[in-house]
């Protein structure tokens, strides 16, 4: 078995008793590869292994791969912060993206996404934890988000992403809270499924919590090289 097929198995295996022991089935939580930093040659290998959803965070190196991937069935996820100039190229060639956090994007996204293809998956970034730091609207921002952008025609509203600080377990379960509180509001509430939460240090808590979805990059991949960037 080569490295990636090991690491895969690795995580596949963390995701599978972090499952069992909340009593959820396996299949309740996809895997997200986090490939940014990584050439597509690595992606390859890691698609040859099995892994279908990719996630990339810096737009010009994500359009390259996608380019040099086009033969393959990727499943491509935009995790990072998304520039309200930038939504043309997300509503193109994304199936999701994980970081609005403002109507305004969402908007743009479902004017810029094509009529032939099917609705963009969104996800809808929440600030869980007051960090100055980071992205997403705040927690009481979200029901309104939820009703407003529930309503565009393009546009899958699917849940709530979110990055805690680490070993922040307890911005996990306002997390789950917040999640359930607000599936009332959604235009489809069928659509509203994914919990988007954890990542190489904290999946198997976040997974407790109610993550259906981990998003990992390191532990799959190994430590990333930021000098490109
Ligand atoms: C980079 C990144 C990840 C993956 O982080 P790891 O610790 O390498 O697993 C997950 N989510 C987001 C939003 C990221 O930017």
């Amino acid at each position: 078995m080569n490295i990636l097929q090991n690491s895969r198995q690795h995580v596949l295996s963390q995701i599978q008793q972090a499952c069992e022991i909340s009593g959820r089935g396996v299949e309740s939580v996809e895997l997200l590869a986090v490939s940014k930093t990584h050439p597509s040659e690595v992606l390859r290998d890691m698609y040859a292994c099995g892994q279908r959803a990719f996630g990339e965070n810096y737009l010009q190196e994500a359009l390259q791969k996608i380019e040099a991937l086009q033969d393959l069935e990727i499943e491509w996820h935009f995790i990072g912060h998304v520039q309200r100039n930038k939504t043309k190229h997300l509503a193109e060639k994304f199936a999701w993206v994980h970081g609005v956090d403002r109507l305004i994007i969402a908007e743009r996204l479902s004017a810029q996404r094509l009529i032939m293809q099917p609705p963009l998956n969104l996800c809808l970034q929440v600030n869980i934890d007051a960090q100055d730091s980071k992205d997403g609207c705040q927690p009481s921002e979200v029901a309104e988000l939820v009703k407003s952008i529930s309503q565009l025609p393009n546009i899958k509203l699917r849940g709530l992403m979110v990055i805690p600080a680490p070993n922040n377990t307890q911005a996990f379960k306002a997390a789950k809270v917040l999640f359930d509180q607000v599936k009332e509001l959604h235009v489809h509430p069928e659509n509203w499924d994914t919990l988007s939460m954890g990542m190489s240090g904290d999946m198997v808590d976040a997974i407790a919590a109610g993550s259906t979805m981990v998003r990992v990059g390191t532990a799959l991949f190994g430590a990333r090289d930021y000098s490109q960037h």
